[in-house]
């Protein structure tokens, strides 16, 4: 037995008494890849530690929100701080106001914008949002975007879902999902038949303006125009889901790389630094319809966590230099460009964008959805399990992306490669 392997079979055991599968979020569950989930007791840098205290070098980074690492010294720094003076004020906080300037001022387009505590209650108020601002009930989402848990999004919806017997979820009543179309992304010759015929019913095009929930898959060019000439000439309102592409591609997030400005944008992750935070926001005109301004209700007791709030500030603070991200970058294209040799002739394709990237058990291009069911889950199941017995933590699914952080250093992902390719010549 490895070292460790009674702890992890302990709170492994007491764990599924307790919770569905054992896990609270389904992402973190072995589905996709076999086996049970791993038990970690702490995280430093790129690193997470094991029950035993094993080192594991981390590609997860708590899927996409430590771009600096865990544990970055001015984030505890500040938690602790904040603590001592409140963990929830219920009440407006400077640090609330500090956070959201930082935000404005990489995404212009968010002259105005609410706190929420996940993502996923910023797509849903989002919708919301543009219901009522475009008076229609017609949502367009894309297959394999994954937009949080909302009953209406979940229609061929992207991460955790692509594990589960069906395209969305049971107990998710008809009325709920009849307003929604998914189409296929990339697609841009589908979205203007539907568009010619059912444009003006459309209250909003939502998508992840780089999917990353069904592997990564960057947006061909010409596609995500297409969305913004579209939605512009229908009267439809553009929603940009930069949950994970906010803050990680760049200040400024994929509206910045692409240059394409989105009417609403929802962020999280990154923003909160670890804590719950997430937020949506857009221009003045639209944003003032929300409650207590306008007539759209939305709420949260725990929006604005000043702890969130004091975190996610030391964190944007830090990628506000542009050598944060310059560095990222330069780390990461050195690392591709050695996977690239790895993999060039085995059964593997890799996607890849500034910190984010895929390893597809499909060596051929993946530009949607069915190109990425096209992929060997069995050959990714023993390419996951042969790399977790080298101590290197990748995501338990090859619909999710790796994330690579500022503390991943240029010889760990050196060494990560050698891995990667004795992996992929061995099983
Ligand atoms: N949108 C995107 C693009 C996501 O990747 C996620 C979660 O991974 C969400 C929304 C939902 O965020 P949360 O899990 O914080 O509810």
């Amino acid at each position: 037995m490895p070292p460790g392997a009674d702890k992890q079979a302990q709170a492994l055991a007491q764990a599924k008494e307790l919770f569905p599968g054992g896990v609270n979020s389904p992402v973190r569950s072995f589905a996709a890849v076999g086996g049970n989930p791993l038990f970690f007791k702490k995280a430093q840098g790129a690193y997470l530690f094991d029950l035993s205290g094993k080192p594991y070098l981390d590609l997860v980074q708590s899927w996409g929100v430590h771009i600096l690492g865990h544990g970055n010294k001015k984030v505890v720094k500040a938690i602790q701080s904040q603590c001592k003076l409140s963990c929830s004020l219920g009440s407006p906080s400077i640090q609330e106001n500090k956070l959201a300037e930082l935000i404005k001022d990489a995404f212009p387009s968010m002259e105005m914008m609410r706190f929420v505590s996940s993502g996923t209650e910023a797509t849903m108020s989002a919708i919301r949002l543009a219901r009522a601002a475009s008076n229609r009930q017609l949502i367009v989402k894309f297959d394999g975007c994954y937009h949080g848990h909302v009953d209406s999004l979940l229609v061929k919806a992207g991460s955790g879902v692509l594990n589960q017997v069906s395209s969305a979820s049971s107990g998710i009543v008809q009325d709920q999902i009849q307003n929604t179309v998914s189409l296929p992304y990339n697609d841009s010759e589908a979205l203007k038949r539907f568009f010619l015929e059912k444009g003006t019913q459309v209250a909003a095009v939502i998508v992840e303006p780089v999917a990353a929930n069904m592997g990564l898959i960057l947006p061909v060019h010409g596609f995500l125009q297409c969305l913004r000439g579209l939605c512009t000439a229908h009267g439809s309102l553009l929603i940009f889901d930069e949950v994970i592409t906010g803050f990680r591609l760049a200040w400024g997030g994929a509206q910045a790389v692409f240059g394409i400005v989105p009417d609403i944008t929802c962020l999280g992750k990154i923003i909160g630094a670890g804590l719950p935070a997430a937020c949506y926001g857009g221009s003045k005109q639209l944003m003032t319809l929300i409650a207590p301004l306008g007539p759209v209700y939305q709420a949260g007791t725990l929006s604005g966590n000043p702890l969130a709030m004091a975190a996610g500030y030391q964190v944007l603070k830090q990628l506000k230099n542009p050598e944060t991200y310059q560095q990222l970058a330069e780390k990461s294209a050195a690392f591709y460009q050695k996977l690239d040799r790895a993999i060039d002739k085995t059964r593997f394709g890799l996607a890849q964008c500034q910190s984010l990237f895929t390893i597809f058990a499909n060596p051929r291009p993946v530009n949607n959805l069915s190109d990425a069911l096209a992929s060997d889950s069995l050959l990714f199941g023993r390419f996951f399990h042969a790399l977790l017995a080298k101590a290197v933590y990748f995501p338990p699914s090859q619909f999710e992306a790796c994330f690579i952080g500022n503390r991943h250093s240029a010889k760990a992902l050196d060494r990560l490669a050698q891995s990667i390719q004795k992996t992929m010549e061995l099983i």
